[in-house]
């Protein structure tokens, strides 16, 4: 068979059986409440069926669908993130040994994780997967916990046919639909990539097949072999659906933007409506920093390491020896921004910021980063034009 499969919505459920069958824990959209969040889908029950969502500044509402979509949403409110890089974790355990003198006996936490197949993410928190990859795994001092659950990681990516109103991933080139290969490594960047089609008399899935791995879970489904014409449809849905997108950021000219706006004016003016509640950094996908939590029991004789995401926002995460070296608010959403969309790139070599509009649509204050980036760039002259219209 070729490289593309139809899928009906039996197909989808008889592939997520499957894959619990081959021991897969497969993670993916599912509805908690008032909210689409990641989580265990054990049946395609779980997955979100006719729901849909509004999103805009401060702003997020699920709705209704009357077409029966699987993935008729925007970015879920929770990323992907915790599934290979939890809010919190053990690092170590300690113990007093008796038989030692009393000195503490420590050891590092292992993980037995069962390989994830990710289910149905969106190509922005696919390519954040990438970005925590090249992070947290690819240099000379890796997670270890981070690596050893991404080991062995089926991706089912969905392509994005429902941009909400806070989505600007088509201006990073991060989606709507995923490239095929990770920029930096030139690795499959997906094993398979579903696009939904909501034809009414034949909703359907265009299954693209990115890897050896993919396909042999394809060819267990037994489903409908398509064609280049099924592809350009797909296509033809992503396209339609970054030209809805009507946030961008300027990816050309932002890195030196940032660069130049050290003493800019607008920080004073960001800072005057920033709260520092840490919203923006819990929900980015991309978004790493962490302290740790030491804890012991009442006897004194068993302890633990926590390690737990932290933020840039917090006064205590900049603390060095009796203050934080950023102390005012306007000095953390300075450095937040500057990081995302300028010094990441000397770092990581890419951008921190894969335009899933979550900080925007979580930030209680409504700030939104492509208006920050845009009034930067109209300020510093070094802005696009079309950037530094929409301030
Ligand atoms: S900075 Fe905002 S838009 Fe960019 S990846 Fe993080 S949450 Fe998404
Ligand atoms: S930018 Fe918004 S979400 Fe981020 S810390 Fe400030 S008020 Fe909170």
């Amino acid at each position: 068979m070729g490289d593309i499969r139809i899928f009906t919505a039996a197909d989808l459920g008889t592939l997520i059986a499957h894959l619990r069958t081959r021991g897969y824990r497969v993670m993916g959209p599912t509805r908690r409440g008032d909210a689409i969040v990641t989580d265990e889908i054990r049946s395609i029950a779980d997955l979100p069926h006719g729901v849909g969502d509004t999103q805009g500044p401060a702003n997020y509402r699920l709705t209704e669908r009357d077409d029966g979509a699987y993935f008729g949403f925007a970015a879920p409110a929770q990323s992907s993130k915790p599934v290979f890089f939890p809010s919190e974790e053990v690092v170590w355990r300690g113990r007093r040994d008796h038989e030692k003198g009393g000195h503490f006996t420590v050891e590092r936490d292992t993980l037995k994780a069962s390989p994830v197949a990710l289910l149905g993410v969106r190509s922005c928190d696919l390519r954040a997967v990438q970005i925590h990859d090249r992070v947290l795994s690819s240099r000379q001092y890796k997670d270890a916990h981070y690596t050893a659950r991404r080991g062995g990681t089926l991706v089912i990516a969905v392509a994005c046919g429902e941009p909400a109103d806070t989505c600007f991933c088509a201006s990073m080139g991060t989606g709507p639909r995923p490239a095929a290969t990770d920029p930096q490594t030139g690795e499959p960047a997906y094993d398979l990539l579903f696009t939904e089609v909501l034809d009414k008399d034949n909703h359907h899935f265009v299954v693209e097949i990115g890897t050896d791995a993919g396909r042999e879970v394809a060819d267990a489904i037994e489903a409908g072999e398509g064609t280049g014409h099924d592809q350009a449809q797909a296509i033809e849905i992503t396209d339609a659906a970054a030209a809805r997108q009507t946030r961008r950021i300027d990816r050309k000219s932002v890195h030196d933007v940032l660069r130049v706006s050290a003493e800019s004016p607008r920080w004073d003016d960001v800072a005057s409506r920033c709260l520092a509640c840490t919203n923006c950094t819990m929900v980015c996908p991309t978004c790493f920093c962490t302290t740790v939590s030491d804890v012991s029991d009442l006897t004194g004789e068993n302890a633990e390491r926590h390690r737990v995401w932290d933020s840039c926002f917090s006064s205590e995460f900049s603390y060095v020896h009796g203050g934080p070296t950023r102390e005012s608010t306007k000095a953390r959403y300075r450095q937040w921004i500057t990081h995302k969309l300028s010094s990441w790139e000397e770092q990581f070599g890419m951008l921190g910021c894969v335009g899933c509009g979550r900080c925007i649509t979580w930030c209680p204050a409504g700030i939104d980063i492509t208006e920050e980036a845009a009034a930067l760039g109209r300020m510093s002259g070094l802005g696009s034009k079309a950037s530094a219209a929409m301030t």
